[in-house]
């Protein structure tokens, strides 16, 4: 009983509705469990316990009165702090946004409150999800729980910690560049990012319009599916989301299996400067798939080279535009210092942002000037059309590709320094959320000194259900 907080979705859920504890005893327990750990780990910025419990309770009464709306009816889930749940601080990890309390639930909080889910406790990222590390945000670091001297990744490193340290049953993350797959892999978690527009972005704080997306990241394959499926549709709000149907993703993960599986390596993913301990567990998978029946294709991702550039013109452009709105004005902070309407804003928004986030305001607004625009963010749209072709040229090959999800294992608080040194996490992350595939990193094995490492899986987009069937198969074999 004590240990209830171990439990991931499935797992609660069926403990739930076989009344061998309630949601309230789980909620309890998770909270317990932060009060006891997060001193150290530092995944939450704030956690409403009150209102949890009261979440909670109407949960059992819900299962008691017969209605359960879904698996995840009682189920604690720790929300990214960019996601707005009505009532709730959704400060970004940014001291622009203290003090801020969402006056709407976003879409995914929307479904989640239907299910029946508990939506309390927000975790720490990078501010604004620019980051790879958590180490921006404007509160306080995170710690890996597998080694509390290094980081949990990011930007979604509070939901990662969170999940790897068994401070939740489940988190929401957001993916923009890797930011769901890399802290997953950092601290031993299932994290999937949807393929563009499976999931509303409604009432998500935007960074980079055109390639946000939330998803889960949980203790297992299967958890990632009973998520997947409650937060993803079509959304009147977002006019993104298209209205293909949203398959019972956990049921087709039944009899998932590798037999007669085609898995692409793209060679431009295997790469002098790779970890050689990520290197030997991505190597020990291809091995564990291909006893597992999955054929191992090579394949060739041409424009690869091209990713990264292209994303740090991409994404800080859409950034400059979003961020435009912290203006001193209509949210957050305001600098008590201004004597007039200019000085507001320029204040308001030197005080309100940290570094990281000025680098990415300044680099949009300097490749979307007059004079830059074609040169910089018109040609990197049509670079960026030629990544996404080299992914659609690859699927009618493949089934999905296997590569590491970032080149090093978690590294230590403070030991990145240089901006483009951190930018290199998402040297294999970046081109699939370029394309608006689907992606996931599935947990693989640990290094000698015991630091979780995930391998990736990219597919199709749209094609969640093979996917997840992939990752549930390998989930079983990789020993
Ligand atoms: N680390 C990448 C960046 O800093 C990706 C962030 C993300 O996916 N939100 O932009």
């Amino acid at each position: 009983m004590s240990e209830l907080y171990k439990l991931g979705i499935k797992a609660a859920a069926e403990g739930l509705s076989r009344k061998d504890f309630s949601s309230v005893e789980l909620t309890q327990a998770v909270i317990d469990r932060v009060h006891d750990k997060d001193g150290e780990i530092g995944a939450y910025l704030t956690f409403d316990e009150e209102g949890a419990l009261a979440a909670a309770r109407e949960a059992d009464a819900a299962r008691a009165a017969g209605v359960v709306a879904s698996p995840l009816c009682g189920v604690p889930i720790a929300i990214k702090d960019l996601i707005n749940v009505k009532g709730q601080p959704c400060t970004c990890a940014s001291k622009i946004l203290e003090g801020y309390v969402s006056p709407y639930d976003a879409t995914v909080i929307k479904n989640l409150k239907a299910a029946g889910a508990v939506c309390a406790g927000r975790v720490n990222m990078d501010e604004f999800a620019m980051g790879s590390s958590t180490e921006n945000s404007g509160f306080h670091p995170t710690h890996n729980p597998y080694d509390l001297s290094r980081v949990p990744g990011g930007s979604s490193g509070g939901s990662a910690a969170a999940v790897g340290g068994d401070l939740c049953i489940a988190a929401l993350g957001t993916d923009t560049g890797g930011s769901i797959r890399q802290p997953a892999s950092f601290c031993n978690c299932v994290g999937l990012k949807p393929s563009y527009g499976r999931v509303s972005r409604f009432g998500v704080t935007a960074f980079a319009s055109s390639l946000d997306q939330v998803g889960p990241m949980t203790k297992s394959v299967e958890d990632a599916a009973l998520l997947l499926k409650v937060l993803a549709g079509h959304d009147e709000m977002d006019g993104t989301t298209p209205h293909d149907p949203v398959p019972d993703y956990a049921a087709l993960l039944a009899g998932a299996s590798l037999k007669g599986v085609k898995l692409g390596l793209p060679k431009e993913y295997f790469i002098d400067g790779l970890d050689p301990e990520v290197k030997a567990i991505t190597e020990k998978a291809i091995q564990a798939c291909t006893a597992a029946g999955a054929e191992i294709v090579e394949v060739s991702l041409p424009h690869t080279e091209y990713a990264m550039a292209v994303y740090y013109i991409v994404a800080p452009a859409e950034a400059s535009a979003n961020l435009a709105r912290f203006d001193g004005v209509r949210y957050g902070h305001r600098s008590a210092k201004s004597d007039s309407v200019f000085n507001l804003y320029a204040r308001s928004r030197a005080e309100g942002f940290g570094p990281e986030v000025k680098r990415r305001i300044i680099m949009g607004t300097y490749v979307l000037s007059s004079g830059y625009y074609d040169a910089y963010y018109g040609r990197a749209q049509k670079v960026r059309t030629l990544i996404r072709r080299d992914f659609e040229e690859v699927f009618t090959q493949v089934d999905a590709l296997l590569t590491p999800v970032a080149p090093t294992p978690a590294f230590k608080l403070g030991a990145v320094q240089d901006p483009l040194t951190m930018y290199l996490n998402d040297l294999f992350t970046i081109p699939s959320a370029l394309a608006g595939n689907c992606s996931m990193s599935v947990p693989s094995g640990f290094t000698a000194a015991g630091l979780p490492v995930g391998v990736q899986f990219i597919g199709d987009a749209f094609k969640e259900e093979k996917l997840l069937r992939i990752a549930r198969a390998y989930e079983q074999i990789r020993g």
